[in-house]
C-alpha cells in the first residue's frame, strides 16, 4: 500500500521533502505490518483459546464478562452476544450439590478477595445448570490475575461428568463391600467380648490380653467400615434424615461416656455446658451421633494429656454472630473446643476434604483416616445447618455446629446412618 502525500505548494522540488516523504512512507508500511501481525496473534490466541476442551472466562474488576472461549458458550448454550457486557453471576451459577451458592461465596469472588487462585475438584460437589435444568458436575480454577487493567481474575471450568459416573460406581463398590464386611466384623465383636466375659470358660490374663487386642482392633475396624458406609451413602445422595424428638444433651453425654478410656488415660478434663432452652431437640440420631462423635472424639485425640475439652449447647438467635460467624437462622449450636494441638494455617483450608489429613497430628496418631470432618459437613448441610471452626497451632480449636432450631426435616433415600 503506498502513501499519497500532499505537499503544500512550492515543496515540490524540494529534496529532503522527498526524503522524509519516503521516511514516512516506510514508518507507514511498518506500522502496517505490525497491525496484520497483532492481528495474525489475535487470531492465534483466538485459536488456541477456543481449541481447549475447558472453559475459559476473563472477567473485569466489576466481574463482568471480558472473555468467554468457544468451550464456555457450549457450556452454558449461549452465543457471544450473549456475553456482552454481561456480568459473569448472569451467566454462570454454581450449585454445591442442588444447593444454590451464594455469589459472595462463588470461585471467582473468593480468588478476588483472597487475591489467590482457588482450585475446587470433584470432591468439592460443584455444579452448574445446564440446558434443559440439568445439573453439570464442574471443576473449577479461578485465579486473580494481578496487574491488570482489564482483567481481574481468569476462571476455568471442566465437564467431570464421565469422572464423576466413575466416582458413583466405586461409591457403589465401597457401599456394598462394606455392607458385607459388617457382618463378619459384628459376628468377632459379639464372640470375642462373650469370650471376654467369661461365657465360654476361664481365660488366663495372657489370653485376655490377646482377646483385647481382638476387640479393640475389630472396634477399629467397625469404625472405618461404618465411616466408609456412610461417606458412600453422602457421596451417592442415599443419605435419609429421620427426625424424632430427642435429647442432644443425652447424646453428648453418651458419646463423653464411650470415651472415657481416652479421657482418663490422658487426664483431660470435660466441662459440659447445655443450656435448659435445648433439652428437647426434633433431630436425626444416627446423623447426630455421627455429628458429636468426630467433634468430640477429635478434640479429645488431638488434645494431649492434662488438656481441657469444653462442649456447649445453645440456642442462638438469626443473625447473632458466634465464633466470627453470622447465624443465617435461628440454631442450636454445638460448640467444642479444646487447648490442643490446633490445626496449622497451611492445612485449614483442606480440613474439611475427604481422607485430609494435618500434618502436625498425622505422627501423634496413626489411626486416624480423615472421613470424619467430611461426614461432618456433608451431614451437616444435607440437614439444613452448617459447620466452621478457629484454631491456632499449639493453641487449640473450636468447632462449631449451628442445627437448624426449629428441627431436621425428613428426606427421603433408601439407607439410614451407622454411627461409630
Ligand atoms: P481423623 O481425625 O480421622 O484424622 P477427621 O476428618 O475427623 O479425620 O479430621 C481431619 C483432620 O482435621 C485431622 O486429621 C486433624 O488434622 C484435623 N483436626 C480435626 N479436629 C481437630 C482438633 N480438634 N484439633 C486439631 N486438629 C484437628
Amino acid at each position: 500500500m503506498s502513501l499519497k502525500v500532499i505537499l503544500p505548494n512550492g515543496m515540490e522540488n524540494d529534496k529532503t521533502n522527498e526524503t522524509k516523504i519516503a521516511e514516512l512512507e516506510k514508518n507507514h508500511q511498518a506500522m502496517l505490518n505490525i497491525l496484520e501481525d497483532l492481528k495474525e496473534n489475535e487470531r492465534k490466541d483466538e485459536i488456541i483459546f477456543n481449541s481447549i476442551p475447558d472453559a475459559v472466562f476473563a472477567v473485569d474488576e466489576k466481574m463482568t464478562i471480558v472473555f468467554a472461549n468457544q468451550t464456555a458458550l457450549d457450556l452454558f448454550a449461549i452465543t457471544r452476544t450473549d456475553t456482552l457486557a454481561k456480568n459473569i453471576n448472569d451467566i454462570c451459577v454454581f450449585y454445591r450439590r442442588e444447593t444454590k451458592i451464594a455469589e459472595k461465596d462463588s470461585p471467582l469472588k473468593k480468588a478476588i478477595a483472597g487475591k489467590k487462585t482457588i482450585s475446587l475438584t470433584i470432591n468439592d460437589d460443584l455444579y452448574i445448570r445446564g440446558q434443559g435444568e440439568s445439573f453439570i458436575p464442574i471443576a473449577c480454577t479461578a485465579s486473580f490475575v494481578a496487574n491488570n487493567p482489564h482483567i481481574r481474575a481468569v476462571m476455568v471450568l471442566r465437564d467431570i461428568t464421565k469422572e464423576r459416573e466413575i466416582d458413583t460406581s466405586q461409591n457403589e463398590l465401597i457401599s456394598l463391600a462394606s455392607h458385607q464386611l459388617r457382618t463378619p466384623l459384628t459376628a468377632v465383636k459379639w464372640n470375642s467380648e462373650m469370650l471376654l466375659a467369661g461365657d465360654a470358660g476361664a481365660i488366663s490374663e495372657e489370653q485376655k490380653a490377646c482377646l483385647n487386642d481382638i476387640h479393640e482392633s475389630n472396634k477399629r475396624m467397625i469404625e472405618l467400615v461404618n465411616a466408609l458406609l456412610n461417606v458412600s451413602r453422602v457421596d451417592l445422595g442415599t443419605l435419609i434424615v429421620e427426625p424424632e424428638e430427642m435429647s442432644l444433651k443425652d447424646l453428648s453425654d453418651s458419646v463423653v461416656t464411650d470415651l472415657t478410656g481416652i479421657i482418663k488415660a490422658k487426664n483431660l478434663t470435660v466441662k459440659k455446658t447445655v443450656s435448659q432452652k435445648v433439652s428437647k431437640y426434633q433431630g436425626d440420631k444416627k446423623i447426630l451421633t455421627v455429628i458429636f462423635q468426630n467433634l468430640i472424639s477429635n478434640a479429645v485425640k488431638y488434645t494431649p494429656k492434662d488438656g481441657t475439652v469444653k462442649i456447649t449447647i445453645e440456642q442462638k438467635a438469626k443473625g447473632e454472630l458466634v465464633s466470627g460467624q453470622t447465624l443465617q437462622q435461628e440454631s442450636l449450636v454445638v460448640t467444642v473446643s479444646d487447648n490442643g494441638y490446633g490445626i496449622p494455617e497451611k492445612d485449614k483450608d483442606k480440613i474439611f476434604t475427604k481422607l485430609y489429613r494435618a500434618g502436625n497430628v498425622r505422627e501423634i496418631d496413626d489411626a486416624g483416616n480423615g472421613l470424619g470432618l467430611y461426614l461432618v459437613k456433608s451431614m451437616i448441610e444435607r440437614v439444613g445447618g452448617t459447620v466452621w471452626f478457629s484454631s491456632a497451632e499449639g493453641k487449640g480449636t473450636t468447632f462449631c455446629a449451628a442445627l437448624p432450631a426449629k428441627g431436621m426435616i425428613k428426606r427421603g433415600g433408601h439407607v439410614k446412618t451407622e454411627s461409630k
